[in-house]
């Protein structure tokens, strides 16, 4: 373990170089059907001989995307460690230097090193930094530099032969979008992996990871703790998981205490939410402005999902204590399996577009702020998801990756469609808002008096408030009667002429 020893010194700074990484896949907890994918590869890494008598080769890249913490590092020193193989690690963003020519130099370096120990294991973290798309939009600026090492990649990987004594690489990016597709390619990163947030079960496995050094008062008392911490640390990652057992660690010494308890792991939990925020916790801290803008938000989406209802994350609570530029509405998981029908993804550009329409209809058009600008960003988002990915829409019923994907009458016609569907979902969202407005004051009061509200509470209110009937928004062109439909739950019937439901499935039109 450690640099390597003789040529850890001439190593150039922007490499780390370890032996080996003393890293196993029993560090990496949930997702295991990823570990499994990740076994056969250490497999044949170590020359299975059951893998070479059927010819079987290891990739050449592999790469993991998902989101920051979700343990894509750990993986890939996992994969070195079970291998017991070298391992050389840099982050793409090391590459991109404002000198011309470092970037290429600098991968040709991290290459040749990690060759002169093969069997070994590459890592490059944030590779879209210098992977991504060529001819884009050049953020950061760079762009030529970025272009030079991303063709030094490829040469340098098209270069290796397909042998047993190999380099394996490992990319990680959040933003498989923007990766040039050269990279993707056969015989590049050909294994893709997606590494995503944990699932309730996934939680309470990497809980249990690192609560290993941890003490607590009984085995059993653990077990319900973190069972709980699982249960109300809804979307959060592995490394928040992990932040949430260090800290509680941190406030049990803190406080002179032997064991780790309820307290100090709820408060670990609060606080580690509070990171997603400003840093303004505490709502006496919050301007009074900002209090009501976030009671009226949080209030908007409370309606709308009572209106929408999503039958797998009910909501739980939210609360007015922390500024943060997305909803603090918490959901509950179900578990089971998960299908969405045309109505549900419609439904979510609707429920999504509240922030941003109630915003507008309490302060007005001039006098947005920030706290609603995600809103209409992931709006847009489902929509695009989908007409791009469902073939559920009148786009077609072609899978596009993304809008990069399309020729440029396509392009148009998404964008048509898009705003659309963007149209329908700003008119209902505000009919919504407008035919439950006395709802809407009504939790908007309770979030300001008592800074919380729970989802007991909330239909309480929605089911009593008188209600302002409104005119029927038009629905997206021809397909609009999906939308009712499924709402209205109909299956397996025709509706007259255009839209036929599968039981249980999404509706396609004839
Ligand atoms: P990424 O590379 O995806 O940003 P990291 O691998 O750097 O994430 O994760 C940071 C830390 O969080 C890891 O070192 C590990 O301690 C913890 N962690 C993240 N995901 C998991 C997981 N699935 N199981 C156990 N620990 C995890």
């Amino acid at each position: 373990r450690g640099a390597l020893g003789s040529l850890g010194k001439s190593r150039a700074k922007f490499i780390s170089a370890e032996e080996t990484t003393g890293v196993t896949f029993d560090d990496f907890a949930g997702q295991e059907y990823i570990k499994r994918e990740l076994q056969e590869i250490v497999r044949i890494l170590q020359n299975d001989e059951a893998f070479q008598d059927k010819g079987i080769y290891c990739p050449k890249g592999v790469l993991l995307h998902g989101p920051p913490g979700t343990g894509k590092t750990l993986l890939a020193k996992a994969i070195a460690g079970e291998a017991g193989l070298p391992f050389f690690a840099a982050n793409g963003t090391d590459f991109v230097e404002m000198f011309v020519g470092v970037a290429a130099a600098r991968v040709k370096d991290l290459f040749s090193s990690a060759r002169s120990y093969a069997p070994s294991i590459i890592f490059i973290d944030e590779i879209d930094a210098i992977g991504s798309k060529r001819g884009g939009p050049d953020i950061g600026g760079g762009g030529a530099e970025r272009e030079q090492g991303l063709l030094q990649i490829l040469t340098e990987m098209d270069g290796f032969k397909v042998s047993t004594a190999q380099v394996l690489v490992i990319g990680a990016t959040n933003r498989l979008d923007i990766l040039d597709p050269a990279l993707l390619r056969k015989g590049r990163f050909d294994k893709i992996i997606r590494v995503g947030l944990p699932s309730k079960d996934g939680r309470l496995a990497i809980l249990k990871v690192h609560a290993r050094n941890k003490f607590f008062r009984s085995e059993e008392e653990k077990d319900n703790l973190l069972q709980e911490i699982a249960e109300l640390a809804v979307d959060f990652t592995g490394a928040e998981l992990q932040n949430i057992l260090n800290e509680a660690g941190i406030l049990t010494a803190r406080k002179d205490l032997d064991y780790i308890g309820r307290e100090e792991l709820l408060e670990a939990l609060k606080r580690q939410k509070g990171t997603f925020a400003t840093g303004q916790e505490d709502s006496t801290e919050i301007p009074e402005e900002l209090k009501l803008r976030l009671a009226y938000r949080e209030a908007a989406v409370a309606v709308l999902a009572c209106y929408y209802p999503n039958p797998h994350r009910p909501f739980t609570e939210t609360d007015i204590r922390s500024i943060r530029s997305q909803p603090n509405m918490c959901y509950a998981e179900i578990s089971g399996k998960v299908y969405s029908r045309k109505s549900d993804y419609v439904e979510s550009i609707v429920r999504a577009c509240a922030p941003r329409v109630i915003e507008e209809e309490m302060f007005g058009v001039d006098n947005l702020c920030w706290i609603s600008a995600k809103a209409t960003l992931e709006a847009s988002r489902h929509a695009e998801f989908l007409i791009l990915q469902t073939g559920m829409t009148a786009f077609g019923k072609a899978y596009y990756r993304n809008q990069s994907d399309l020729v440029p009458h396509l392009a148009v016609k998404l964008e048509a469609l898009r705003d659309e569907y963007m149209r329908f979902a700003v008119e209902k969202c505000s009919s919504v808002l407008n035919e439950y407005h006395s709802a809407v004051e009504t939790i908007t009061d309770v979030l300001l008096e008592d800074g919380e509200i729970k989802a007991e509470e909330i239909w309480d209110i929605y089911r009593r408030a008188p209600r302002l009937p409104q005119p029927t928004v038009q629905p997206v062109d021809e397909y609009g009667a999906l939308i009712y439909a499924g709402r209205w739950g109909i299956h397996g019937v025709s509706l007259p002429g255009r839209v036929t439901f599968a039981p249980g499935n999404v509706g396609f039109a004839t």
